[in-house]
């Protein structure tokens, strides 16, 4: 991709989980869709934005737009780009790509927009509910990652055939290995076995709509838990 100010190749910036494009010359940057008002909030958390600073840049009224600046194109699109106010009344003026909505920021910018934001109370509360969103996604993906590890689960079936190896007894390790078929393949293949549709037997009524794959997992895993949740059951009465 080409700086959009300069035309020098940028170069790939990670920015906590953002991976944002920098230009090595003129200090430009490009941000993807939402990954502005991302980063410009990590640097507030990350206290790298002063609180006087943040006063300041809520009054401080910047140089009205140059209409006679160059166009800037977009580095993904190739298309013009518009200018346009931050928050509509930020004063901060970046540039944005109608079609893919990927914003540039000359340098400083990033700063000034990080400053608008932590000085104004309104719209760093909805930038912070954003950043929430954002981190309650990323703990409900992580559940679905456990419930889908196939680590996880293989380790749970070798305590499994391990117990059973212990007993000696070749009858009890053949029921095992059984046994854990039917939960691994519904934990490993979970995505695969959700998106099926269609018969899955004679008598049966054909699936008609896709199960998230995460359900298919739980009921792998509340399987191959079952013998211990039934020993937990039984020991208790
Ligand atoms: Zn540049
Ligand atoms: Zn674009």
């Amino acid at each position: 991709m080409r700086c959009p100010s300069c035309s020098a190749a940028l170069s790939p910036y990670s920015y906590g989980e953002q991976t944002i494009d920098v230009c090595p010359e003129c200090h430009g940057i490009w941000f993807d869709p939402t990954e502005l008002s991302i980063v410009a909030q990590e640097m507030i958390q990350k206290e790298r934005i002063a609180d006087p600073e943040a006063k300041d840049a809520f009054k401080v009224r910047c140089k009205p737009i140059d209409r006679n600046e160059p166009e800037k194109m977009c580095p993904r699109c190739e298309i013009p780009t518009e200018v346009f106010n931050y928050s509509y009344d930020s004063n901060v003026f970046l540039n944005r790509c109608t079609r893919c909505r990927g914003v540039w920021a000359d340098a400083g910018e990033l700063e000034r927009t990080a400053k608008y934001i932590k000085g104004n109370p309104a719209v760093n509360m909805y930038a912070e509910s954003l950043a929430k969103d954002l981190a309650n996604r990323y703990k409900k993906s992580l559940i679905c990652r456990l419930l889908t590890s196939r680590i996880l689960s293989g380790l749970v079936a070798l305590l499994y055939l391990g117990g059973a190896l212990f007993t000696g007894d070749s009858e009890t390790l053949w029921r095992t290995a059984t046994f854990l078929v039917f939960p691994l393949v519904c934990i490993w293949f979970s995505d695969a076995m959700g998106n099926y549709t269609g018969f899955i037997g004679f008598r049966s009524p054909p699936i008609s709509q896709k199960t998230p794959g995460v359900f298919i997992a739980l009921g792998g895993w509340l399987f191959l838990l079952s013998p211990l949740i039934v020993a937990a059951l039984s020991s208790f009465k």
